[in-house]
């Protein structure tokens, strides 16, 4: 068939498209009707069996060609987009997605802030002792370092492991982080510890709670900036799905932290997805960071892939510092001590490598 030829038809269906386009929105208005007088009566707008009814004669009615599968279908989509139209529920963007020409969101951390220059928080993996903890501030702070990381509660996989010191190790974290004018982050495994945690500048949900919602909706009704971690096995939607539940719950401080997702590969302990960084950066204005800590499992390659984070767009990088990683009561293999730390500056420091295309 000759191209020309093909205009008529695509006018007729543009017509066609047309007449069902003001069919579909008679039936809206049939239906509006049908919602008020259910209104009246009490009775919910949702009526399952009427609407297997009607696509049931709907199919039995069909002369084809089209398949009643296909009918069956058109026409279950239509009946959800008209319920969900009336009931005003339906999807809309989410209150975390970056708008059109949106600009990056920042909020102050105790006497910092996130979402501006990238930062580096940094610290044990638990808080183990007031020697411990003090001397690690004191050293992060004369590095320049604002934010004090350490755990109180830890969501140990075994029960028999240590467990954390709980409120002690909080009183002994944010005691150090103020001696040193840092910003503390603390991980709340429960919602209960809530009251007692609001005492840490910032609140993280750990990979194994991202969709803990009750704990979740409390974050989002207590006032102080979270750290939502990414689930070692979750898509990006549904770690926007999660920030979505702190903020709809009142709460807009809250910045996402990719730290590896689970793979098969045996060689690191998650896989570090640098991808979702780039993507969050696309998907969202809330400050996006990434822990190389926990993506890794090991400290041997942590300044590669804080370096890989920073060039993709990460507004801040966590790891876990420890002056003695040997004796750490958790993570002892990935934690870097103090001379680490500071070849570890010093990587990240490094401009990244001019490509071979651009040398002069
Ligand atoms: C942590 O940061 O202490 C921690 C347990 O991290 P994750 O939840 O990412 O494993
Ligand atoms: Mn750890």
């Amino acid at each position: 068939m000759e191209n020309t030829d093909l205009a008529p038809l695509r006018a007729q269906i543009d017509v066609l498209n047309l007449e069902l386009l003001a069919l579909l929105n008679q039936r809206i208005e049939v239906a509006r009707k049908i919602r008020d007088q259910k209104r009246l009566l009490g009775q919910p707008l949702y009526d399952p069996e009427r609407e297997l009814k009607m696509i049931a004669a709907l199919v039995q009615a069909n002369p084809g060609p089209f398949p009643h599968a296909a009918v069956a279908h058109l026409f279950s989509e239509i009946a959800r987009a008209t319920v969900e139209h009336l009931e005003g529920t339906e999807r809309r963007s989410l209150l975390v997605s970056r708008k059109a020409g949106e600009a990056d969101r920042s909020f102050a951390v105790g006497p910092h802030r996130l979402g501006d220059a990238p930062v580096l928080i940094a610290g044990p993996c638990s808080v183990e002792s007031e020697e411990q903890i003090f001397s690690t501030a004191r050293f992060l702070a004369s590095r320049g370092v604002r934010f004090l990381r350490g755990g109180a509660w830890k969501p140990r996989t075994s029960p028999y492991e240590f467990q954390g010191l709980g409120k002690d190790g909080l009183e002994l974290l944010v005691a150090a982080a103020r001696e040193s004018g840092m910003a503390c982050v603390t991980e709340v495994v429960d919602p209960r510890h809530l009251e007692l945690a609001c005492n840490a500048d910032l609140l993280q949900v750990g990979t194994r709670n991202m969709q803990n919602f009750e704990l979740l909706k409390e974050l989002g009704r207590c006032g102080r900036p979270v750290l939502l971690k990414r689930g070692m096995a979750s898509t990006l939607d549904e770690l926007l799905n999660a920030a979505e539940y702190i903020v709809s719950h009142g709460n807009p401080h809250v910045a996402l932290c990719e730290r590896g997702v689970r793979t098969f590969e045996k060689q690191t302990r998650n896989t570090f997805d640098t991808s979702a960084i780039a993507l969050l950066r696309q998907l969202t204005p809330l400050p996006v960071l990434a822990d190389v800590s926990h993506a890794a499992g090991r400290r041997d390659i942590l300044a590669p892939l804080g370096r890989a984070a920073l060039a993709a767009g990460a507004q801040g990088v966590m790891l876990e510092v420890h002056p003695h990683p040997a004796i750490a009561r958790s993570d002892a293999q990935q934690q870097l001590d103090f001379p680490a730390f500071d070849a570890f500056l010093t990587a990240l420091e490094r401009p990244l490598t001019t490509l071979d295309a651009r040398a002069p």
